[in-house]
């Protein structure tokens, strides 16, 4: 079994029991899981849900989970790679999993780019990281994360699970997030934002003007007065009336 697919697997029943009551209070529709392993959460999810999806990359793993649950036509298992795999295919839905934490970041931009489709998320992520999905400006934590997670969803840190919940134990403790869709999310491209804002952060230190220069006039630049803050400093609607001046200024 090899960590290098962020394989640590949960084995205590009183999270996984947890976890699943966070994503579905009430019996849920249709549950997208990602990275099933062999299947602990899934079976805590298949009591709470008409129907899961799960996705896992690992081949040796979709064989074990086909036997273990050849007798449940509720589950749909997808053998593949997550970030290859069309979400939106399934309907509206929750989506959940104990994530594979060298790929949290793209998972998490693959989920919230399901606008409509999204009807909430809950993932297991590295303590750490789920800091910075919630952070608010003007704090260390605050970063491109929390403005990607954001602009779409309110995050929640709900609860943290120690490392000896896991088998075997990642270095550092984990938080279990839940990601709540924002209604009336602001019509903006988000590619071409996301990949602004990211500009902007490219040395937290330096001021926004910094790090923007060599790809925006320096003139124009020096006429917006948020481009003399860090990116730390600003808040969602604060980049986005900073991209609109910049980004749109350049048409
Ligand atoms: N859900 C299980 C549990 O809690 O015990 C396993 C969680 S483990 C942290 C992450 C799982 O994601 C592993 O089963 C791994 O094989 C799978 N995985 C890794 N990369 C993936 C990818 N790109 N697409 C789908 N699954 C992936």
């Amino acid at each position: 079994m090899g960590r290098r697919l962020g394989q640590h697997f949960l084995s205590r029943k009183s999270v996984l029991e947890q976890i699943a009551a966070t994503a579905c209070p009430q019996q849920a529709d249709t549950l997208i899981e990602i990275g099933p392993g062999r299947g602990s959460l899934t079976s805590h999810l298949l009591a709470r849900a008409n129907r899961v999806i799960a996705i896992e990359v690992d081949q040796v793993l979709v064989q074990y989970l086909r036997s273990r649950y050849r007798e449940e036509p509720r589950l749909t298992l997808v053998e593949g790679d997550v970030l290859k795999t069309d979400l939106a295919q399934w309907g509206p839905v929750t989506v959940v999993g104990n994530l594979p934490y060298y790929i949290t970041s793209p998972i998490i931009e693959k989920t919230l780019a399901l606008g409509d489709g999204l009807l909430g998320a809950v993932f297991l992520v590295q303590k750490e990281v789920a800091e910075r999905l919630t952070a608010r400006p003007h704090t260390r934590e605050y970063g491109f994360l929390s403005v990607q997670t954001q602009l779409a969803s309110t995050p929640e840190l709900v609860f943290t699970v120690p490392a000896a919940a896991f088998h075997p134990q990642p270095k550092v403790d984990s938080a279990v997030v839940r990601l709540l869709p924002k209604s009336g999310r602001p019509s903006i491209d988000r590619p071409a934002f996301l990949s602004f804002v990211s500009q902007c952060f490219r040395q937290k230190r330096k001021k926004i003007r910094n790090n923007l220069l060599g790809s925006y006039d320096r003139a124009l630049l020096d006429s917006i007065p948020e481009t003399s803050q860090r990116a730390e400093q600003l808040s969602i609607p604060e980049f986005i009336s900073l991209y609109r001046k910049t980004v749109g200024a350049r048409g």
